[in-house]
């Protein structure tokens, strides 16, 4: 993987190399940058052939449609979906979640039954099924977070009434929160598919940075953002197991999701259709083609792994030197990771994410949308550097100065990292 040749295709990094400051962008788990591809596929769409899909009989609807269905064709190969018919596009994870809450746990699950969630959770992967709880009286359980081991225990977890597990693939405050190799999350998933309950995974995290094959992991439904993997904002998918169409309901109903429609009443269509009602982010699905394009061209997943593995390495022996700094997430070498979280004794992180955002550093302060996780840590916030594959060890060592001139400087302590 050509880290230099991979980060020249992004227009924002290069822009920065010639203006006064340069960019050090650490926050790729809130969202990635985008290549010139990604960019230039939205405005060569809108440029020659700008059109609805799924109805006009003219060459640019034709042409609209044909982009839109290869878009949902090259997800379901990039995450090995059996059919494309899995593949559902949405606004983004959050909305993905939600239309699995709605459309498969309205209709599916029934007082008493149990939703099986990690304390990990982000809040998209939390709320929906907490209203949902509340609305149908189904009971939550909660898969334990050991803050000694930074994992989640699946030993001796009650499966029991279990009919639905939701949980991230990998954490966006702790990264890999599940063993090295993920065969803890396998097991779970495996003794979930054993007792006949759904498997919903969040990937939105892993996404970008781990091979996701879905026959493989055996999951229900899969969610994740199209802008977490260099493709645009408003587009996220749901890929929904074939097995599971037939117990899926509309959870928006008007144009294209119908089969047949009077003034009394309507049928709906098939899957994926049955879910995509209106007009859908037709520019947006065309951008994460390019961005699986992209990824695909220029990304070895094994290599990224090694890649951003080095570079947390880098940036946690950095930060065991700070006095007074905390880690969140593990130290493990041979975990993978693209996350890094910390917390210092006498410094806010909002003071950390300032400091640093004047020197047009970007890093995340704050709880990161997983307040019971903070909670559970018990620190009032977190500062987070998430790197992606065009993250560069220069951008640790700038962050790491930064950091310790923050220390110096707010907390009028002296010391040097060398
Ligand atoms: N799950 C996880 C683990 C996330 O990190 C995020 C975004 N931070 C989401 C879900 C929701 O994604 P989006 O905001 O793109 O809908």
């Amino acid at each position: 993987m050509n880290i230099k040749a991979l980060r020249d295709q992004f227009p924002i990094f290069t822009r920065a190399r010639t203006s006064a400051h340069s960019f050090v962008y650490l926050d790729n788990a809130a969202t990635t940058q985008k290549p010139r591809c990604v960019i230039d596929s939205i405005s060569d769409f809108y440029s020659t052939s700008n059109a609805n899909v799924h109805r006009g009989l003219y060459h640019a609807a034709e042409q609209a449609t044909i982009l839109y269905e290869a878009s949902r064709a090259a997800v379901a190969q990039f995450i090995n979906a059996e059919k494309a018919s899995e593949i559902v596009f949405t606004k983004g994870a959050t909305e993905a979640i939600n239309l699995v809450a709605n459309s498969w746990g309205k209709s599916q699950l029934k007082a008493g039954d149990v939703i099986l969630l990690s304390q990990v959770e982000h809040h998209a992967n939390l709320l929906p099924w907490l209203e949902l709880a509340r609305d149908k009286r189904l009971t939550i359980r909660y898969i334990p977070y050991d803050q000694t081991t930074k994992k989640l225990t699946i030993i001796n977890l009650d499966l029991t009434d279990v009919k639905l597990l939701a949980v991230q693939h990998t954490s966006n405050v702790l990264g890999n929160v599940w063993d090295h190799d993920f065969a803890n999350l396998i097991a779970l998933i495996r003794a979930i598919n054993h007792i006949g309950g759904a498997v919903l995974l969040d990937a939105a995290q892993s996404i970008a940075h781990l091979p996701i094959d879905v026959q493989d992991l055996d999951v229900d439904f899969l969610t994740f953002s199209g802008h977490k993997m260099y493709g645009p904002t408003g587009i996220g998918v749901l890929y929904a197991k074939s097995i599971r169409h037939d117990e899926l309901q509309p959870y928006q109903v008007g144009g294209s999701m119908i089969y047949h429609v009077s003034y009394q009443a309507a049928t709906w269509a098939a899957m994926p259709h049955l879910l995509e009602a209106g007009t859908p982010p037709i520019s947006s699905a065309i951008g994460l083609h390019a961005a699986i394009d992209f990824m695909q061209k220029n990304i070895s997943f094994s290599a990224l792994a090694i890649h951003e593995t080095m570079l947390c390495q880098q940036l946690i022996t950095g930060l065991k030197k700070m006095p007074g700094m905390h880690l969140a997430t593990t130290e493990e070498q041979s975990a993978h990771q693209h996350v890094v979280s910390f917390y210092h004794d006498a410094i806010h992180a909002h003071d950390f994410a300032s400091f640093l955002g004047e020197q047009n550093i970007a890093v995340r302060a704050g709880n990161h949308c997983a307040q019971p996780l903070i909670d559970l840590l018990g620190v009032p916030a977190l500062v987070r550097i998430s790197v992606a594959a065009y993250t560069t060890t220069h951008d640790i060592d700038a962050a790491l100065s930064a950091l310790a001139a923050a220390i110096n400087h707010l907390g009028s302590i002296q010391f040097s990292l060398s």
